[in-house]
């Protein structure tokens, strides 16, 4: 087999989209205008409007989205936040450069996201947040996890770098906690061409603090009012995210489509397919499968010409970036198992239903069921 797919083909959507980036470009350059300018405020309601939110503050990528929202909830030395212990490091980074500790929380089994009923036993008198994942763009399971917050005095910080127009019970995350995190790295179901991130909330006071906090300080010009940071989304990644945000809803479809069409065609196979609980719609950031002969697998895809990638690896708490500290010595095994043994098959607005039936059949091929 010869066939050639791409784990993602980011360079066929801006095909697609040629014009309306390059009517972007020209837009921003003629205006000569490149920080907090037109096309920023634009986005910023037109993406508040999407998730069906008051307030959408752009800032320069997803990590910085997450710190400011912690920053802007005082949460830092001496906190504690719940976060998943399967996710990407982002997530425990944010907490981390808060200055506040991450207190990991295993997954469930089925979908890899937190496990809402392990969340209590978490729970410590230093408790400040809980900060769930909307891991592969399918919601955690929200609803246990807002009940205990507010009956514990806690906040929802959710982490949508990877769900953007994925809903749960009808609401799209942004809108699941008091406040949320989006990234736009390029290979997100809405990326910039470049880095990029913004911060969803309907707390305005919550808001006009990220805001703050990510201009300096400062609400006015040269008057800083706190020790603040310099991450905002500039102008021409928010004019280039103002064309893609009008195709996200149909490439989010499209996604499910193809993620459809491998739960139907690897049915039989030998490997673990992904599980959507009944309140969740995902909207299919990656297609992640289990498999304990992943080794295998994965040079047999790749022989084929198969892009497939591992989210992730190594987890957060055991890379060397957390060694030493308490939660290096910490028992997750779940996530130790999970980053073991998954893979993640291609998947895109742009993968077309033929070329995912010949990633089914590869993978079928590899693992003797076909
Ligand atoms: C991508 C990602 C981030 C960080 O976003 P950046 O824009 O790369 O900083 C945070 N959390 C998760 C779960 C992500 O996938």
């Amino acid at each position: 087999m010869t066939a050639v797919i791409p784990f993602l083909d980011i360079a066929a959507g801006h095909s697609e989209l040629r014009s309306e980036l390059d009517a972007a470009y020209r837009r921003v350059v003629d205006s000569s205008w490149f920080i907090l300018g037109t096309e920023c405020a634009a986005f910023e309601g037109e993406f508040a409007q999407f998730c069906g939110a008051q307030h959408c503050i752009g800032v320069g990528n997803g990590l910085d989205a997450l710190h400011l929202i912690l920053r802007a909830m005082d949460i830092g030395p001496g906190d504690e936040v719940i976060v998943p212990s399967n996710t990407f490091i982002a997530t425990w980074l944010a907490v981390t450069h808060a200055g506040a500790t991450v207190v990991p929380v295993e997954p469930v089994e089925t979908t890899h996201n937190i496990d809402p009923t392990l969340i209590e036993a978490a729970i410590t008198p230093r408790t400040r947040a809980i900060m769930p994942v909307h891991l592969y763009g399918q919601p955690a399971d929200m609803a246990p996890i807002v009940e205990i917050a507010a009956r514990r005095g806690l906040k929802v910080i959710e982490d949508a770098a990877q769900a953007h127009g994925a809903t749960y019970m009808g609401t799209r995350t942004g809108m699941l906690g008091d406040a949320a995190a989006f990234s736009f790295y390029p290979g997100k179901n809405l990326g910039a061409l470049g880095d990029g991130g913004a911060v969803v909330t309907n707390d305005s006071a919550l808001a006009d603090r990220v805001r703050e906090l990510s201009n300096y300080g400062s609400r006015q010009k040269y008057v800083h009012e706190s020790i603040g940071y310099n991450t905002r989304l500039d102008e021409l990644q928010a004019a280039f995210l103002r064309a893609k945000l009008r195709h996200l809803d149909s490439w989010n479809a499209r996604r499910a489509a193809i993620a459809e069409r491998y739960i139907s065609r690897l049915a039989g196979a030998d490997v673990v397919l992904p599980v959507v609980i009944d309140a969740a719609q995902p909207v299919w950031h990656l297609f992640v499968v289990r498999t304990s002969k992943r080794e295998q697998v994965i040079r047999a895809l790749a022989a084929a010409g198969i892009g497939v990638q591992i989210h992730y690896p190594i987890p957060a708490g055991r890379s060397s970036a957390y060694a030493g500290t308490s939660v290096a010595q910490a028992d997750y095994p779940l996530a130790d198992t999970l980053s073991r043994e998954v893979m993640s098959l291609p998947i895109g607005p742009h993968l077309t239903i033929e070329q995912a039936d010949l990633v089914c059949d590869a993978l079928h091929f590899a693992l003797g069921s076909g």
